[in-house]
């Protein structure tokens, strides 16, 4: 046989395979994060434990129910960071740090890889979920970035829950920011008009102000249709100043999604996020270096990240199906899950 023909043969041959593989409906899967830091066995109660296991679960499972029916991958990041932005124990929408004012000041971002429409918010105070708020920008404004009251203003037109400000306050999280702010001899807001009287009663272990500032919460998707999508949202960190800003909004630093390589949520002090334009550099290694998932997120995470001391970590999926997590903090809440299978949750370090 001419070398030519065996050429064309072997040609057709790969085709073909590659097609089958398009073909197929993709092997639908989740990586979620509930925020990176010193998250110590050491500081945790089994109680405390338990409850951050079962948030993940409860959302990861709701996750997994979306894209079982179906669902685009941007309708699971949605469903899924709505349950943990209603959950107190993480930082996000009820439960959110409170900035040095006494206000809670809410960012959230979502993107679809498929599309590269992408939707984020900033010092968001009255929508209940500013995760939804994030998906009205990118599905129904021609905008991608909304902040402050502006942005609260356009969840009340196309029909977002609006709350009061005392809706995201939690006793833990005050007595964290009076802590805080009492540490660096700042003094202490009143007390937000609708919150409950200050306990008179010791605080349970889940009441109380923990050791780790973080604990914003993102996740990302793979559908079926071989699509991928992030989404991250956050109250920021403990005693923010002058409407400052972190990374969880900003695209291409905490959260960024692209069918040409992956899709990535950032937790962590945010200002090192965004130098390294942490999301879209993992992307980038992936997309021009061809890096494995693993690899790309533990060269910025574990090397760039860490030499300019920056602390947190991230989780990434690619729409081959790679999954993976990387992060330089003792712990960091997160849970994967695959069409089929069972949640894998971790906390501390020395978990797989
Ligand atoms: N990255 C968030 C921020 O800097 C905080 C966090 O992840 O805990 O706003």
């Amino acid at each position: 046989m001419k070398l030519e023909s065996l050429r064309g043969m072997l040609l057709l041959a790969v085709t073909t395979a590659a097609h089958a593989q398009t073909a197929a409906p993709h092997r639908w899967a989740i990586v979620l994060h509930g925020g990176a830091g010193v998250i110590e066995r050491s500081s945790m109660t089994p109680e405390a434990e338990q409850g951050y296991r079962d948030g993940l679960r409860q959302a990861i499972t709701a996750a997994g129910a979306v894209l079982d029916k179906g669902g685009s991958a941007a309708d699971a990041v949605e469903a899924a960071i709505e349950l943990l932005e209603d959950n107190p124990l993480f930082n996000a929408g009820r439960g959110a740090v409170f900035a040095a004012d006494g206000t809670n000041q809410l960012d959230a971002a979502i993107m679809d890889g498929a599309t590269l429409k992408a939707g984020a918010v900033a010092d968001v105070q009255h929508t209940r979920h500013p995760i939804a708020l994030a998906r009205a920008v990118m599905d129904r404004s021609s905008n991608v970035m909304m902040i402050g009251p502006g942005a609260d203003a356009f969840a009340a037109h196309v029909g977002l829950e609006q709350v009061p400000a005392s809706f995201f306050f939690t006793e833990r999280r005050w007595e964290a920011l009076e802590k805080q702010l009492k540490a660096e001899g700042q003094p202490v807001p009143p007390r937000p008009a609708g919150a409950p009287p200050a306990p008179a009663h010791a605080l349970s272990f889940l009441e109380q102000p923990d050791a780790h500032k973080f604990g914003t919460v993102g996740m990302v998707a793979l559908d079926e249709r071989g699509n991928i999508a992030a989404g991250t949202s956050t109250g920021g960190v403990t005693a923010k100043r002058w409407n400052r800003v972190g990374d969880s909004p900003i695209l291409g630093a905490g959260t960024y999604a692209s069918n040409q390589s992956c899709a990535v949520s950032a937790t962590g002090t945010g200002e090192y996020f965004i130098r390294l334009t942490v999301a879209r550099t993992i992307c980038a290694l992936v997309q021009y270096r061809g890096m494995p998932l693993q690899a790309a997120v533990d060269d910025v995470v574990q090397k760039q990240l860490g030499a300019i001391h920056g602390d947190g970590g991230v989780i990434a999926i690619t729409p081959d199906g790679q999954m993976a997590w990387s992060f330089n903090t003792p712990g960091m809440f997160r849970a994967k899950l695959q069409q089929g299978g069972q949640p894998q949750i971790g906390i501390y370090r020395d978990e797989p």
